[in-house]
């Protein structure tokens, strides 16, 4: 276990960790539930964390974090259930439905 980085709230901490097990890497959410400490820690020390499994994945796992946290920000509509999503996923969260190849008027520069 190792761990890879804070994040800034529980939702995205868990959508990281999800991406990344889709990616082959296991890993945990640590401390979701520590809030109730607040006021007793510093605020910094209470985010969820993610924890790769694998140390030796641990550099693989940054690499795609960081490719994803500064990915083209998209927004596009699911061709499947009709959801919009937003942000840099190229899966639908709503039913896991891939991002169609190009979604004309919807996609960035
Ligand atoms: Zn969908």
């Amino acid at each position: 276990m190792k761990r890879l980085l804070s994040a800034p709230n529980l939702a995205l901490a868990t959508l990281w960790a999800d991406q990344l097990c889709a990616a082959g890497i296991a890993c945990t959410v640590q401390r979701p539930f520590n809030s109730s400490l607040a006021g007793q820690i510093p605020p910094d020390q209470c985010l969820p964390e993610v924890w790769v499994g694998d140390a030796a994945q641990h550099g693989q796992a940054l690499a795609l974090l960081d490719e994803w946290r500064h990915a083209p920000h998209r927004l596009w509509a699911c061709p499947a259930c009709h959801e919009i999503v937003d942000g840099p996923f190229e899966q639908c969260w709503n039913c896991g439905a891939a991002m169609p190849p190009l979604a004309p008027g919807m996609a960035g520069p």
